[in-house]
């Protein structure tokens, strides 16, 4: 299976999340929760240790090149955020960042699932020009609740057939 960023092969194993998050999870083993989407469906509950979302689609130029790139920059935004969890000015290039990651780690969960929802130029524009899909809406939020501490959910809305007028409505 080629690189689902540039078509490129091998590929290799990849974290969905990054593991410099797990030292901000409670220790020992945690309860994950996926639910799968596609033909031949099925949610499963399994003990893990830290985010162990892992797939194995992207390959290693990727993985080590832009990819890595874009974790390190995103991380300084990232971090003083999860350590301090204050309500926070966040400047408009921080923001960028933020949502640049939150995108790539969403198209690397949809990648997880049994028929991923992205369209491949989708995310073949993420490599090329950092590029966020239109429409893309991107939120943060701090939850208590650490149990389980991993939930994976992708929820496909199918707006086609939708009038112009009503579609704009389901978006806002
Ligand atoms: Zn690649």
């Amino acid at each position: 299976m080629p690189c689902v960023f540039c078509g490129g092969s091998p590929v290799t194993k990849e974290h969905v999340f990054p593991q410099w998050l797990n030292q901000y999870l409670p220790p020992g083993p945690q309860r994950t929760e996926q639910a799968r989407y596609g033909a031949g469906a099925f949610d499963v509950t399994r003990q893990s240790v830290g985010l162990d979302f892992t797939v194995r689609k992207v390959c290693a130029p990727c993985n080590s090149g832009w990819m890595s790139e874009l974790e390190g920059s995103s991380k300084e935004a990232l971090e003083p955020r999860i350590i301090r969890q204050d309500l926070d000015l966040i400047s408009l290039r921080q923001q960028r960042k933020i949502a640049l990651w939150a995108t790539k780690t969403a198209m690397m969960a949809d990648q997880v699932q049994l028929e991923p929802l992205l369209p491949s130029h989708q995310l073949r524009r993420m490599r090329t020009h950092q590029a966020i899909p239109g429409g893309t809406r991107v939120w943060l939020g701090s939850c208590p609740e650490r149990n389980p501490t991993v939930t994976s959910q992708t929820v496909r809305i199918d707006l086609s057939g939708v009038s112009r007028e009503r579609r704009d409505t389901a978006r806002t």
